[in-house]
């Protein structure tokens, strides 16, 4: 069904994808490729600037003006390049009208150091991240093949669809930065697939209605208190240090919420100058989660509660920043049960699931509320993909079979979704 050249281009894809791994909003070099080819295959391709609100980007903190350098250092197509403005991202379009079925692929790596072990398989064969301290060890290299190769399977048979396909190649869902911003594209839509490789499925195994995604709020938390002479005169200083010290016990001793499940993590406290000073500064991530909006909420009016009480303890001043935020949201079972059944018939597929619980957050849950709120359906689909290590992990990788059983069914559901009469 899928002819063997697109399979092998979409492998060699995923493999360079994986050796120029690019963080949250840096994506210029993927966003310029994917550009590119969308284009030679006929696609209508809209550039993030051309759409994105810029209060609804999160968490975007970076020099745009390098990582372009690097971008174009790293092989980007200079041309596609030329277009790109401040934001990473695009929106391809093929055909008019509706059903309007969006798809979206997420492009952005993780800030973890790829493993260098001769046992990895990406450093074994050559194309392990050049990018220190960055590596796709989510699988969003593979998203982006596949996205591709899905782009040029429904070209080669547009006379035979009807109405409009929509892909999003969106950045930064690490730290769920990026999915609010392309929210509005999945306004209007009659169907919204979105997809993940792996996630603890074995190679065979698709599931296509993944629910159970919690609601999650990532914000900076700094103390400013005032440097003083810690032997001298200490009763001068205000120990931002301590406030944060304090917060981070008190968050992570905010009483659980019987309604469900909620989760708080200070991941990161930095504080301090000197061994003979007060700390004067401190910064703390933080990240909370709750099943629902409510439970959400809760947690994050716990921890502002407690970074704020903890900064007036200390005499401290408090500067929280949002770092990024989504929604949670589950699978509509019809279109699930759509996905699955295209996936039974397709080779490699060993067994499907309709659904499937999991406790982690992914912001293509704005896009499937978005969906819903119009009446649309959307759909969370989990393609398995043996994997050597966790998702995050330096030594992730993907087993590259999955990407076929991805592309193909994903085709099939498409095809579909948006059949000519
Ligand atoms: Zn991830
Ligand atoms: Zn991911």
């Amino acid at each position: 069904m899928i002819p063997q050249k697109i399979t092998e281009e979409m492998t060699a894809r995923r493999r360079d994808f994986h050796k120029y791994p690019e963080r949250g909003w840096t994506e210029f070099r993927t966003t310029a490729i994917c550009a590119a080819a969308l284009e030679r295959l006929g696609w209508r391709v809209r550039f993030a600037d051309e759409f994105i609100e810029p209060a609804r980007v999160m968490g975007r903190d970076i020099d745009a003006a390098a990582e372009k350098r690097r971008a174009l250092a790293q092989g980007a197509p200079a041309e596609a390049m030329s277009r790109i403005g401040e934001y990473t991202g695009l929106c391809a379009e093929l055909g008019e009208g509706s059903p309007l079925t969006v798809m979206r692929f997420d492009i952005d790596c993780v800030e973890t150091a790829e493993s260098a072990e001769p046992s990895h398989r990406p450093a074994a064969l050559g194309f392990a991240s050049v990018n220190a301290g960055l590596s796709h060890s989510c699988g969003h290299d593979g998203h982006a093949a596949i996205g591709l190769a899905l782009a040029e399977m429904l070209a080669n048979e547009r006379q035979n669809l009807r109405g409009t396909v929509r892909l999003l190649f969106q950045p930064a869902e690490e730290g769920v930065r990026g999915g609010y911003a392309f929210a509005p594209l999945a306004r209007g839509a009659d169907h919204f697939i979105a997809s993940h490789l792996g996630l603890g499925l074995p190679t065979g195994v698709v599931c296509g209605g993944m629910g159970g995604f919690l609601c999650s709020t990532k914000f900076d938390a700094e103390f400013t208190g005032r440097a003083a002479h810690a032997g001298g005169e200490p009763e001068r200083g205000r120990n931002a240090l301590l406030a944060a010290a304090q917060a981070a016990l008190a968050i992570h001793s905010i009483a659980p919420h019987s309604g469900g499940v909620m989760r708080v993590n200070v991941g990161v406290l930095s504080a301090g100058e000197g061994r003979n000073v007060v700390p004067p500064h401190a910064l703390m991530k933080i990240e909370t989660r709750g099943e629902n909006d409510g439970i959400a909420a809760y947690a994050y009016e716990r921890a502002e509660a407690a970074l704020k009480g903890a900064a007036l303890m200390y005499g401290a001043e408090l500067a929280v920043t949002k770092r990024g935020e989504t929604t949670a949201a589950e699978s509509d079972e019809k279109l699930a049960r759509i996905i699955t059944d295209e996936a039974a018939s397709v080779p490699g597929v060993t067994g499907t699931r309709l659904h499937r619980r999991i406790s982690v957050s992914d912001d293509a849950c704005w896009l499937m509320r978005e969906t819903q709120k119009s009446g649309g359906l959307a759909a969370y689909a989990c393609f398995g993909a043996d994997a050597p290590a966790g998702h995050h992990n330096g030594a992730f990788d993907l087993d590259e079979a999955a990407l076929p059983i991805a592309l193909e069914t994903l085709y099939k559901t498409a095809a579909r979704l948006n059949a000519a009469e």
